[in-house]
């Protein structure tokens, strides 16, 4: 067995204007950040996640061991960047790492990232969520349909950044060919049930990037409150075609708010919908607009040249 498809997709969403959500696809590590803090240290905060898990802040020899370290690590380096830096202190982050290796996927998590395994036609949730509302659900104070409506349903029992030490989940899962690994951010399954989410990688079973498109899209359908990450990996049998993987994929480009203020950051209470209505509508495709705009760009600079050559040319 080994690494199949792999796909990857980003999105701010509806109602912020940045995208706080951090992934690392760097086969066979893979993780989707979430962070939260104010100004813009939830930004940082998962970027210095990411950051400490393609670096390998950890070096190990693999296991759920080398995941913890590496979720370890990762908590260090954004507790010394928030002691140091007042405006980033308190800033924190989820995330949710998986480690393929030699057939055995070690899973490690720390907040309400999720990883999934889609296997024979069934969806299973592989972590538990360290939330409120989780816990609550957990112990039986809370029903399916409750948990579903909360208002404080994004807030996060455990995150990674705010203490010296984290506490991290891990565990490990034996792959089958076939297997469809997803890692994802609340964006995703706060607007979309896990129902829906089956249904549509079935549909694009054969294109997983398009599958991640989809999703990406019905959560921002749904409202798109949060930034939406979607990370899929596959397993494929030793002697399966290759598959192209897709490259990281970010739609669309960050944009930055022309002014600076603290609407759109996360606290203790984000993830709370908020009742202003959505700042732009859903933009699908702005970062193929962007390319097309480059393209168009070129040719008329290809274009000015050659009228350039020509006028000397007849001079
Ligand atoms: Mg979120």
């Amino acid at each position: 067995m080994r690494l199949g498809e792999v796909a990857s997709v980003t999105d701010p969403g509806r109602r912020r204007r940045r995208n706080e959500d951090a992934y690392v696809v760097r086969p066979p590590l893979f993780a989707v950040a979430d962070g939260m803090g104010g100004a813009r240290a939830g930004e940082i905060a998962s970027r210095l996640a990411a950051e400490a898990l393609r670096e390998g802040a950890a070096p190990g020899n693999g296991g759920e061991e080398q995941v913890g370290a590496l979720i370890q690590a990762a908590n260090q380096r954004i507790f010394e960047r928030s002691s140091a830096d007042e405006t980033a202190s308190g800033m924190g982050t989820t995330i949710t790492v998986a480690l393929v290796e030699d057939g055995i996927v070690r899973i490690g998590h720390v907040g309400d990232s999720r990883a999934y395994l889609i296997r024979g036609a069934k969806l299973e949730q592989l972590t538990e969520d360290h939330s409120l509302v989780a816990e609550l659900l957990r112990s039986g104070k809370l029903s399916p349909e409750e948990a579903e409506t909360h208002p404080q349903r994004s807030v996060i029992t455990r995150a990674l950044g705010t203490d010296p030490d984290v506490d991290a989940d891990t565990f490990s899962v034996e792959a089958h060919e076939g297997d469809v690994f997803l890692l994802c951010s609340d964006g995703l399954t706060t607007m979309v049930d896990d129902e829906e989410i089956l249904r549509t990688i079935e549909a694009s079973s054969d294109d997983l990037e398009r599958a991640a498109r989809e999703l990406v899209a019905l959560a921002n359908r749904g409202g798109g409150e949060d930034n939406i990450t979607v990370v899929f990996f596959t397993i494929a049998a030793d002697d399966a075609p290759d598959v192209e993987s897709t490259a990281e994929l970010t739609l669309p480009a960050e944009v930055e708010a022309a002014e600076e203020d603290d609407e759109d950051t996360l606290t203790e209470l984000d993830g709370i919908p908020t009742l202003q209505p959505a700042a732009e509508p859903p933009a699908p495709g702005r970062g193929r607009s962007v390319l097309w705009a480059a393209l168009v760009a070129l040719l008329l600079l290809l274009l000015a040249a050659a009228v350039l050559v020509v006028w000397q040319y007849l001079l």
